[in-house]
């Protein structure tokens, strides 16, 4: 089985598009998620960081202390940002990675303009109803769907939905500059960028999901060759694709 990265388009992974002309979709969208971890100051390593991904499925409003999560912030005391982290533990999938500012619920905003069936803007992989079925009818597995709430003032405004990405599989330690394959122990952070020639860990990679992040590089998301081969055929071409090796 081979593996391929997922990415939005390039003019996509700026929170500024450029406008294209050869770009047939005019869709667009602003929108935030009500709920989320705060940032933290890790009192192990040092570092200052909030790079959590998001939960879209996860609805955080039965949790106590929910209200606390509605603003992003940095939180300097380790020992509250655990405690806030374990009362929402529970409502994640099981071992589920949680990071210093991980995103909860769906997306809440306003949208307009015309969508392609999938498609990524920085880091959220949406895609219509329709095409959704159709990737599930060609046998693809592990996708989790939650509803968006993006409010259209258009006529035929089109179902979107957002695919939950969860966590499984690494970069191969091969790939990481010395030292840095392990996080920190405290925090979980790892301190090292995407390399030049990401390889990936064929042991670490899961066998019942075509799609998934990468749990040491979370904003790599990868698709099976399933996956993949389901999205030529089916014509959805509007996410970039490049192959990654294993080792
Ligand atoms: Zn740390």
């Amino acid at each position: 089985m081979r593996f391929y990265r997922v990415e939005a388009p390039e003019r996509f992974r700026c929170s500024e598009p450029s406008d294209p002309k050869d770009w047939p979709y005019t869709g667009e969208y602003t929108a935030s998620r009500k709920w989320g971890l705060p940032g933290v100051h890790c009192p192990a390593c040092g570092a200052i960081w909030s790079a959590g991904f998001a939960y879209p499925c996860v609805d955080l409003s039965g949790v106590p202390e929910a209200r606390k999560l509605e603003e992003p912030y940095l939180e300097e005391d380790f020992e509250e940002f655990e405690r806030l982290r374990e009362l929402v533990r529970p409502l994640i999938p099981a071992g589920g990675l949680l990071s210093p500012g991980s995103k909860f619920g769906p997306l809440v905003g306003s949208a307009r303009g015309t969508f392609a069936q999938l498609f990524m803007i920085l880091d959220d992989l949406l895609i219509r109803r329709e095409a959704l079925g159709q990737l599930r009818a060609e046998g693809i597995q592990g996708l989790e769907d939650c509803r968006t709430q993006l409010r259209f003032r258009q006529r035929q405004a089109p179902e979107l939905l957002e695919l939950q990405i969860e966590a499984h599989g690494l970069l191969h330690r091969d790939c990481i500059p010395q030292g840095k394959a392990v996080p920190c122990r405290k925090c979980g952070r790892y301190g090292f960028s995407l390399p030049n020639k990401p390889l990936l860990d064929r042991a670490s990679l899961p066998k019942h999901l075509d799609l998934f992040r990468l749990a040491n590089f979370t904003t790599v998301i990868v698709a099976s060759e399933r996956l993949v081969e389901a999205i030529h055929r089916l014509g959805f071409e509007e996410v970039s694709i490049r192959e990654l090796p294993l080792r």
